[in-house]
């Protein structure tokens, strides 16, 4: 690309992609095909047999999936990644190379209400249990693994409440007992945060947030930081065992530090089947390569919101780690310099009902269950996105009663506060 190493905002906008081989095509196409035709037998052989890397089926892999995961992998300092047609599915997939039936891990109890659903309820019935701890304190984690733990699962920024977590000390942790330390990245965007630096060992992302950053398309992607030594434990045999579906062939041995990516495609993504559509993952690259200039106006105009609503009389605290005076600004500043990240909460003097009202009367915002978009999002937590969990659970979640979550969009600031304004006025 250049001579010397180039930057994050150039990697943005080159990282895997090049002109089309076949038509000088500049910008990456859409290869909307279902399958590849082999140059011959030895070749579809090969392929079959993971001797040589290659399209077969768009299931498994595809040259416009292929460039986002190049690129994904630049931005995060990954050996190699997997894009996936979610979010969900990527932490699936994750799992499903580690765990057993009758294995556990143990996840920060301040995630995103859709992952509090998928490890509590959805993987019950692979026989994988959650336990949970709490992501302010790394020695529970600790007290909560046992000779059936398998890794552990954060949110570098955790949802929906905006707080940064201490990456480092929870990798220690992970390390201290041989487990992978899994970094959900979602809201921070590699843009703010990247986890591999700090010692996780492999990265998660819900593309359809910031990373595609227009609310228009659905994509996941597992990015393997190289770091974790899959053989010494046994504990993951899908790594570190010869596997049946390809003659014998030990992943780990076979692929080293790009092996977990590997059985997260041939293990998981071929045989679960949950690939991003080519179409998908074109949009999303098309949003990556503004990721720079987007997260940094998403940044500065939460800061703005968050500093303006504080003051306001009829709002009783706001959670904004960008704040100096906020508990979490040391994290912010240690992880995330740049900016505090365009997601978080604050509080209504008037609960429940209030929440309800104030989220009726914005304009300019959209009441969804999505972040991350260029446009301002608002939602009432209590009421939707967490309104599953328990009383206590909503609370240990930061999604209590009064609590309202923006996701603040790109728009001028003045309109968006002009909104929030209007609409306080209301409640
Ligand atoms: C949205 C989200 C997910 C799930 O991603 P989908 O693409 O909706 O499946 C996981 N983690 C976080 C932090 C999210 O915001």
């Amino acid at each position: 690309m250049t001579d010397h190493n180039p930057g994050f905002s150039t990697l943005a906008i080159h990282a895997g992609a090049k002109p089309d081989p076949a038509t000088g095509a500049r910008a990456t196409p859409i290869y909307q095909t279902t399958s590849f035709v082999f140059e011959n037998a030895d070749h579809a052989a090969a392929l079959f047999g993971l001797q040589q890397f290659g399209n077969i089926y768009t299931r498994i892999m595809n040259p416009t999936q292929a460039v986002l995961e190049e690129k994904v992998a630049a931005l995060e300092g990954g050996t190699a990644a997997l894009a996936v047609a979610s979010g969900h599915a990527a932490q699936m997939l994750v799992f499903h190379t580690i765990m057993q039936p009758g294995a556990n891990f143990v996840a920060a109890r301040r995630l995103y209400g859709g992952s509090i659903n998928q490890f509590g309820h959805a993987f019950k019935n692979f026989g994988w249990e959650v336990r949970w701890a709490d992501p302010a304190d790394p020695a529970s984690f600790a007290a909560a693994v046992d000779e059936n733990t398998r890794g552990f699962f954060i949110e570098s920024l955790a949802n929906p409440g905006g707080t940064f977590v201490d990456i480092a000390a929870i990798a220690e942790v992970a390390q201290a007992h041989g487990l992978p330390l899994i970094v959900d990245n979602t809201m921070a965007s590699p843009y703010l945060v990247r986890p591999l630096e700090h010692g996780a060992d492999i990265v998660v992302h819900s593309l359809t947030k910031f990373l595609g950053g227009h609310g228009n398309s659905m994509g996941g992607i597992i990015v393997d930081g190289g770091t974790f030594d899959w053989s010494a434990s046994g504990k993951y045999p899908m790594l570190s065992e010869p596997r049946p579906e390809y003659a014998g062939v030990v992943l780990h041995q076979t692929f080293g530090n790009f092996a977990f990516a590997i059985a997260c495609r041939v293990l998981g993504l071929r045989d679960l089947g949950p690939a991003i559509s080519p179409f998908n993952a074109f949009m999303i690259l098309t949003g990556i390569e503004t990721l720079s200039l987007r997260m940094q106006r998403h940044c500065d105009n939460a800061a703005a919101v968050a500093a303006w609503l504080k003051a306001h009389d009829k709002v009783s605290w706001v959670n904004y780690a960008g704040l100096a005076d906020d508990p979490n600004h040391a994290l912010q500043q240690r992880y995330s310099p740049s900016g505090a990240g365009a997601v978080f909460t604050f509080g209504l003097k008037g609960g429940y009902e209030a929440g309800k009202n104030f989220v009726e009367g914005l304009k300019l915002f959209s009441h969804l269950a999505n972040i991350g978009d260029t446009r301002s999002l608002v939602i009432h937590p209590a009421s939707t996105t967490h309104r599953q969990l328990t009383p206590e659970q909503q609370v240990a979640a930061g999604a209590g009663p009064d609590v309202v979550r923006l996701s603040v969009g790109i728009e001028d600031v003045a309109d968006i506060i002009a909104d929030l304004e209007q609409s306080l006025a209301k409640v």
